[in-house]
């Protein structure tokens, strides 16, 4: 509703929420391309307001939302499913696991939040063209929500992105300028980009509203668990603002009194793209050295938002671990089997953590987790299927059904 000021964690100023659009303008000129963005900033809202007003048997969202609904594209995304999924719990050792199947929302990820809040943004503002970089999700949820809302999407993808994202971002009808590069290339680019041709940016992080959309995740959450926070929520990690965002919704009902503490954090990496959880291992960062993982929406060298996630799992009395391509593939293909829920290569990252996370009984066997999936499995088909046999065809003719 606007009863809110952006915060800078590492210089502590505070704007107006017209002052500044990206970055802390103090910090941000510290950023370096190929390193994390510095400045990143954090909308805080007037909390006492919120204690007051805010009411669970009539839930008023838009008090925890920095833009005026009146400015909402016609777009609904969110209210995905939250559900205890009791046959994979007994799979992995988990008496109280529980899924929140984000890969439900429009365009098939977790990203249609950040682009929900930040196009209610540029319909604010009065800005025609959005321009962002991507894996493929962000630009998916960006061309998605553009096309709802009548808005130019400019989008910046590696050529390595998925087909099935690509399709989906052509079909929307957004402009598509493939980078013969990585993840961290097109991101350097689409900044150079808005600087010097204009159009509002969406990058992850860089436009501080991403990470208040993907908050939203942490309200449902809270809201569908009957409002109580659960004791951990496992998060797949690429550039960190996911985990951020979690944290940041589960944060601010913290603040306004609605929960008592911040669910612990598990960040799960891919173990090539694992430079956030090597700074939280040693409080040095350094970017990733090769990120190769076929899991492509959490590939990347520089995670834009490694200080926030860094922080976010630390205060979260979290923690983090890695996980490898094999045991990505083996826990989605777990996943499928005993919950029906078909999740993209990334999401199955955090249910590879999931199980190493019970091996370890880390959080114990009773502790209510939930498992993030971030983006929907129809979204990258080769990854997994390089892995299957597919059946060759018989005779229309029973005999020659076999073994079953
Ligand atoms: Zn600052």
């Amino acid at each position: 509703m606007g009863n809110y000021v952006y915060c800078c964690r590492e210089c502590g100023r505070t704007y107006g929420r017209d002052e500044v659009r990206y970055l802390c303008p103090d910090c941000g000129p510290r950023y370096r391309p190929g390193q994390p963005l510095v400045g990143v900033l954090e909308a805080v809202f007037d909390y006492k307001l919120i204690a007051k007003r805010f009411d669970k048997s009539k839930p008023e969202w838009r008090l925890f939302s920095a833009v005026e609904p009146k400015y909402y594209p016609n777009f609904p995304v969110g209210g995905t499913p939250f559900f205890k999924v009791e046959r994979l719990g007994r799979e992995v050792g988990l008496k109280n696991l529980w899924i929140k199947n984000d890969g439900l929302n429009p365009s098939g990820s977790l990203k249609d939040r950040a682009s929900f809040l930040v196009v209610a943004e540029a319909n604010r503002i009065g800005d025609k063209q959005i321009v962002t970089a991507s894996t493929g999700n962000a630009a998916s949820a960006l061309a998605a929500v553009c096309a709802a809302a009548g808005k130019k999407a400019i989008i910046f993808v590696p050529k390595n992105a998925p087909k099935a994202k690509l399709v989906q971002i052509l079909l929307y009808g957004a402009k598509v300028i493939l980078v013969d590069g990585t993840y961290d290339d097109a991101f350097k680019l689409s900044l150079e980009y808005t600087e010097k041709r204009g159009g509002l940016n969406r990058n992850t992080a860089y436009h501080p509203l991403t990470i208040e959309g993907k908050k939203t995740v942490a309200l449902e959450i809270w809201a569908q668990n009957d409002f109580k926070a659960p004791d951990a929520v496992v998060v797949p990690v690429g550039d960190g603002v996911i985990i951020s965002g979690v944290y940041k919704g589960f944060w601010d009902l913290k603040q306004a009194g609605l929960i008592k503490q911040i669910p612990r954090l598990a960040c799960v990496q891919a173990k090539t793209s694992d430079a956030i959880h090597k700074y939280i291992m040693t409080g040095k960062y350094r970017n990733a050295v090769k990120p190769s993982t076929t899991a492509d929406s959490i590939s990347v060298s520089a995670p834009s938002n490694a200080h926030m996630a860094r922080r976010a799992v630390l205060d979260s009395k979290g923690f983090s671990l890695t996980v490898s391509d094999r045991e990505i593939l083996a826990a989605q293909a777990l996943v499928a089997r005993t919950t029906g829920i078909f999740s993209e290569p990334a999401a199955s990252a955090a249910a590879a953590g999931l199980v190493k996370i019970s091996k370890a009984n880390t959080l114990g066997k009773n502790a209510q987790i939930v498992l993030l999936v971030t983006g929907h499995g129809l979204k990258d088909i080769d990854t997994p299927l390089a892995g299957l046999k597919l059946p060759r065809p018989i005779q229309p003719i029973l005999s020659a059904v076999k073994g079953t």
